[in-house]
C-alpha cells in the first residue's frame, strides 16, 4: 500500500509528489498544499510543452506566496506558543484536528504550514 510521507495515511488512487524544501514527498491530496507540486504523471496526453509553461508560472505564484506568509523561525516560535499555553504537541494536534507528526514536523521547520494550519494554529493559541 502506498502511505503519505506526510500525514501516514494511505493513499487512495494516485499519489501526488510535492516538494518541500530539498526533499520530495510522495503525499495524499490533503498534504499536497504543504509543498510545491511536482509532476510525476509519464502519460500526459497532449501538449506536455504547454503544460510545463502553465505549470512553472504556477510555481512561481506559490513560491511568492511561501516567501509572504512565512515567518523567520516560525518552528521555534510556534514551539514557544505552544508551550505558554500549557499544550502538548498531541494535544494541540487534536485541537486543530491535524495529525502530531505534521505539528512536530513544522515545530522543527521541516514543513511549512499552509495558512488553513497556520490559522487554525493561532486560533487556538490565541496568537
Ligand atoms: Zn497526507
Amino acid at each position: 500500500m502506498t502511505e503519505c510521507e506526510v500525514c501516514g495515511a494511505e493513499i487512495k488512487g494516485a499519489a501526488q509528489y510535492v516538494v518541500i524544501g530539498d526533499s520530495k514527498l510522495r503525499v495524499c491530496k490533503a498534504c499536497a498544499h504543504y509543498g510545491t507540486v511536482v509532476v510525476e504523471n509519464k502519460n500526459v496526453r497532449a501538449g506536455p510543452m504547454a503544460h510545463a509553461k502553465a505549470n512553472s508560472r504556477l510555481y512561481e505564484q506559490m513560491d511568492h506566496d511561501l516567501e509572504v506568509e512565512v515567518e523567520e523561525d516560525y518552528g521555534r516560535k510556534l514551539k514557544e506558543a505552544r508551550e505558554k499555553a500549557g499544550l502538548k504537541q498531541a494535544e494541540l494536534a487534536n485541537r486543530i484536528n491535524e495529525k502530531q507528526s505534521l505539528l512536530r514536523k513544522i515545530e522543527n521547520e521541516e514543513i511549512v504550514p499552509s495558512d488553513d494550519v497556520m490559522r487554525k494554529i493561532k486560533r487556538v493559541l490565541n496568537l
